[in-house]
């Protein structure tokens, strides 16, 4: 029989965290605890960050999962297995996938970061006081137009949204204020989910607490009736918000399930943010362990390419090695085989797939100069042939391939992979941006779809044109691309896998995170709040009278 995630995890007996802080070398003073297992870090200004990086990302992604946590996990362990100091840094959990289709995202099979019940629901708190600090400025928003309105917002140019940590379809779109002059200003408001919260994003780029307090000054909130931007500088609410994030900005420490030291810290969406775990944590990680093991959300062209040329520019980081996660199931949805036949072995479509691979592995090498492994996360199905095709083509073109079983045998698994990681990142190499940050807004955007993910050509809508002028006209020529696109596909069509060529993206939007310090580029309709499915995993998640939770997987 085999277990599901949360039985392995409750298996194992976790060390306290104590202990753990002593393996890096945190001092005690240093370490704010929440429970046994689970801390808040101080972070240090004093300690050099002396780690190699490691970049953990992947092929585009299909519904059948691709393993970048889990690969990222076992790296680590499997680091220390050869006597290595690692650490991982990565994103916290939502509660509106846990609830949702996804699932926790901790991990999974013995590959896994504990407590993982904890670290999937609440934790220590931090994406509540982000709802907090995000509805506060909603709410002062709405009582300064309440109140005589002396900043002249226009109520139909108000771009702050209200959030909530749940997937609720019902909140998209709602009208609020109502029932007369004592009850607010009639106008139509929506929610997003927390972690598409420009705060979420904002407190994984800070540097510091000033650094935090100065970026959410910066968010632009709603226009004026003549159209000058409305800032959270303007309402006075910078410091309540950054006194309710005061321990969130702290990264948190836990532990894997060999009792690897994992920091797990913010969890901005991957679409409309950056999505990766906060500067805090990746920089912590660096000054603590010798190796530091991160995760961007999505495929490579997404993922790796946010986390180079928005993280790493505005945080002067820089990966020593990328690791490519690919399976052969999605290889074979790449090569054109549809999901409920994935079970039937396919060489000839493995084989058709590799080039969605090839195109993330040149991005990676090539544009942005990182020596990269390419990892096949084996899963149960997969055959001799099939995982021997990918081998030979990888080796057949000079690439480092290993396969990795972390999933089922925890770092054991991963022995190889973490071998030729320590290898690759002893090369000198030099990290290139896609793109320099004073080209033009239109010509960022150009590039990242021209040389990243191949398109032949860029279509703006006019309302996109309309919107890069007016940000260009307000300075914010030079802020990075933060691309929202499919994660499906390297083109803006979710159907087209594998490596299209001759297509176009369309820019239907664009918008500001002047906090974050980054511009969104919509290529479609992107959702920021999602909805629950049909059977909501909530449905299997239950909890006994001692307290121990099941279902979660
Ligand atoms: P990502 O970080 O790329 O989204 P995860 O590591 O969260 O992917 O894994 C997605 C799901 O796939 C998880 O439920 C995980 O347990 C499962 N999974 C990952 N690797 C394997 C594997 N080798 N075999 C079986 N299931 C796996
Ligand atoms: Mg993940």
């Amino acid at each position: 029989m085999t277990l599901s995630d949360i039985e392995i995890a409750q298996q194992v007996e976790m060390e306290n965290i104590t202990k753990i802080a002593e393996k890096l070398g945190i001092p005690a003073t240093d370490l704010e605890l929440y429970g046994n297992y689970k801390a808040k870090i101080k972070p240090s200004t004093e300690k050099k960050q002396n780690g190699k990086l490691i970049l953990v990302t992947a092929i585009s992604p299909t519904p059948a999962g691709e393993g970048k946590t889990t690969t990222a996990v076992g790296l680590a362990d499997a680091l220390g297995q050869i006597g290595k100091k690692a650490a991982i840094a990565l994103r916290e959990p939502s509660l509106g996938p846990v609830f949702g289709i996804k699932g926790g995202a901790a991990g999974g099979g013995y590959a896994q970061v504990v407590p993982m019940e904890d670290i999937n629901l609440h934790f220590t708190g931090d994406f509540h006081a982000i709802s907090a600090a995000n509805n506060l400025l909603s709410a002062m928003l709405d009582n300064h137009i309440h109140q005589g309105n002396a900043l002249e917002i226009d109520s139909r140019q108000i771009t702050w949204k209200r959030v909530v940590d749940m997937n609720d379809r019902q909140l998209r779109h709602i009208v609020d204020g109502l029932q007369g002059r004592l009850n607010g200003v009639p106008r139509e408001d929506s929610f997003e989910i927390t972690v598409a919260s420009e705060i979420m994003a904002i407190l994984c780029l800070a540097a510091d607490l000033a650094d935090l307090k100065n970026r959410l000054e910066k968010i632009i909130v709603a226009y004026s009736f003549t159209g000058e931007p409305i800032t959270c500088g303007d309402l006075k609410a910078a410091g309540a918000m950054t006194a309710l994030l005061k321990d969130a900005i702290k990264p948190n420490l836990v532990q894997t399930l060999e009792q690897t030291p994992a920091f797990i810290h913010g969890g901005p969406f991957a679409n409309i943010a950056h999505g990766c775990n906060s500067v805090q944590a990746t920089k912590m990680a660096l000054q603590y362990a010798d190796y530091a093991v991160t995760e961007a959300g999505f495929g490579a062209d997404l993922g790796a390419e946010k986390f180079v040329d928005i993280k790493c520019r505005l945080a002067d980081l820089k990966p020593d090695v990328a690791v490519l996660v690919a399976t052969i199931r999605a290889l074979k949805m790449h090569g054109g085989v549809a999901k409920n036949e994935l079970a039937t072995e396919n060489v000839a479509a493995v084989i058709a797939g590799l080039p969605n691979l090839e195109r993330h592995l040149h991005n990676l090498k090539d544009n942005f100069g990182l020596p990269v492994v390419v990892c096949i996360n084996q899963f149960p199905g997969d055959t001799k042939e099939e995982l021997a095709a990918v081998k030979e083509a990888c080796q057949k073109r000079g690439v480092t391939v290993v396969l990795s079983n972390v999933w089922s045998k925890g770092g054991a698994g991963g022995i190889e992979l973490a071998e030729k990681v320590v290898a690759l990142a002893e090369t000198k190499s030099k990290l290139a941006f896609a793109y320099e940050a004073d080209l033009s807004l239109v010509a960022k955007i150009e590039t990242i779809a021209k040389k990243i993910y191949g398109a032949s050509g860029v279509e703006f809508t006019p309302v996109a044109k309309r919107e890069l002028a007016k940000l260009t006209e307000l300075g914010f020529s030079n802020y990075p691309i933060c691309m929202a696109k499919t994660q499906y596909s390297f083109s803006d069509n979710p159907n087209l896998l594998g490596a299209p060529t001759d297509f176009t993206i369309t820019i239907r939007s664009v918008k500001v995170s002047a906090g974050a310090g980054f511009i969104v580029a919509l290529t479609g309709n992107i959702m920021t709040m999602p909805g629950l499915p049909k059977k909501p995993a909530a449905e299997n998640i239950d909890v006994d009278a001692e307290g121990n939770i099941t279902g979660l997987f």
